[in-house]
């Protein structure tokens, strides 16, 4: 079901008026913006972000080891997935992903800026794509999964969006969600991504269950390039130059395809059924309850 984001009532319908109150959605470069007074609000991201990012995705180790992640754990755990919304899809590297993944799975993306679901039109022809808060989600029961790939260490109200996202899912749906790791490997990358926070286990399975889900499997991963990632973070924490943030999307081939054979075989273990402790990032699956 839609929402309507002006009186707040759920409804069925094709088209994005609301029946109760005949709201409309603003429409921003041609797509329905949901926030339309945040849509272009993207000074946390300097200009250019999104083209960089757009260009370095698809080449990078970090990128497509979680897309292979992210595709495994769909697979596994909702394999029977009608739809999937993704939250703060970016450029849309993980829809256009998972598009390949499983042709017959119906995506949508949503963004809060506009930007960048401009690259994600270009690589996703025929995907709902929209401009939303995720604080307000315009769904009710309306995915059998969501998605938010290191994006709820953006956002203060990590809470209300896992609470949107609640609202947002059909019965038997659930979430798949990524977040940085540790308080620990806080550093100048964090700062310069606009991060709040980066998360303790423990925390994000507490905030996750509060909104009402249960959680099936939570691991940590980068877990086997954590030592490298702690000298490179700690290096730079304790380095007076100035910092290059995108230093570490800046390796050599023969580094970066090291790096993703790493990764292919810490997958290897994390689809076996080992859960790592500690890394880089954490990767959790819920069920709504
Ligand atoms: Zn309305």
């Amino acid at each position: 079901m839609k929402l309507c984001i002006s009186c707040e009532r759920a409804f069925e319908s094709n088209d994005w008026r609301c029946p109760h109150c005949s709201h409309e959605p603003s429409v921003i470069d041609g797509r329905f913006a949901f926030a339309p007074e945040l849509a272009r609000e993207s000074e946390g991201f300097e200009a250019g972000y999104f083209a960089r990012l757009a260009d370095q995705e698809a080449g990078n180790f970090w990128f497509r080891s979680r897309n292979h992640l992210l595709i495994w754990a769909l697979q596994q755990y909702f394999p029977k997935a009608e739809n999937f919304l993704e939250i703060g899809c970016g450029t849309g590297f993980v829809l256009s992903g998972l598009k390949k993944a499983f042709p017959d799975l119906v995506l949508a993306g949503s963004e809060v800026f506009s930007e960048g679901l401009d690259f994600a039109a270009a690589r996703l022809p025929g995907v709902e794509l929209f401009q939303m808060d995720a604080r307000r989600i315009p769904f009710r029961e309306e995915f059998d999964l969501i998605g938010a790939f290191d994006v709820l260490e953006h956002i203060n109200q990590d809470e209300e969006v896992l609470a949107q996202m609640r609202e947002a899912t059909r019965k038997d749906g659930g979430i798949l969600l990524t977040v940085p790791h540790h308080r620990f490997l806080w550093s100048p990358v964090d700062d310069f991504a606009r991060h709040v926070r980066r998360y303790e286990r423990r925390e994000l399975r507490a905030k996750v269950e509060r909104a009402g889900f249960s959680v099936v499997r939570i691991t940590s991963f980068i877990s086997l390039l954590l030592p490298l990632l702690m000298l490179s973070r700690f290096k730079q924490r304790v380095t007076s130059e100035e910092i290059d943030p995108s230093a570490e999307y800046n390796i050599s081939s023969l580094l970066n395809a090291t790096l993703e054979k790493v990764l292919d075989a810490e997958r290897t273990a994390i689809r076996a059924g080992l859960s790592f402790p500690a890394g880089g990032s954490l990767l959790l699956v819920a069920r709504r309850n």
